[in-house]
């Protein structure tokens, strides 16, 4: 999360870090899984993401402690996952993250359907060897 001093990079992002939140949720396997990511876009301001096989729920907007000049406003006590969030390793400075995102229901249904296509493909060309 932003340096106390707003030196180097942070003070450049704009406190990009500050203005969403993150929360893991487990891979959606059954219908009624599935149907909760597609009712989580089907909201304003949410995207779901998939990285390193891992699914997340991410909910764009801004902490309350960030400053009109994108500092933090309770630094010295912030929060852990603060603390943990790496200025040197972070979002601003890593490039593209290597991330599957979701900003529609429509983006999440395609990718469905494509997983299910490659799926049906797979076990099509395993069929085929075996003969
Ligand atoms: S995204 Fe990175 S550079 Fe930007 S405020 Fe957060 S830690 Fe600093
Ligand atoms: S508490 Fe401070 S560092 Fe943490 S998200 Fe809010 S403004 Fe950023």
């Amino acid at each position: 999360m932003p340096k106390k001093d707003g030196q180097g990079d942070c003070a450049a992002c704009g406190g990009t870090c500050c203005r969403y939140i993150t929360i893991e949720i487990e891979k959606p396997k059954h219908r009624v899984d599935v149907d909760e990511v597609r009712w989580f876009l089907a909201h304003e301001h949410i995207e779901v993401f998939i990285e390193d096989k891992r699914w997340y729920v991410q909910v764009h907007n801004r902490c309350k402690h960030l400053t009109d000049d994108n500092r933090c406003a309770i630094y010295d006590d912030r929060f852990d996952v603060c603390r943990q969030h790496d200025p040197e390793e972070c979002e601003a400075s890593d490039g593209e993250p290597d991330a599957i995102e979701f900003h529609t229901t429509e983006e999440f249904d395609a990718y469905r359907a494509r997983k299910k296509a490659e799926k049906k493909a797979k076990k099509r060309k395993k069929k085929e060897g075996k003969k």
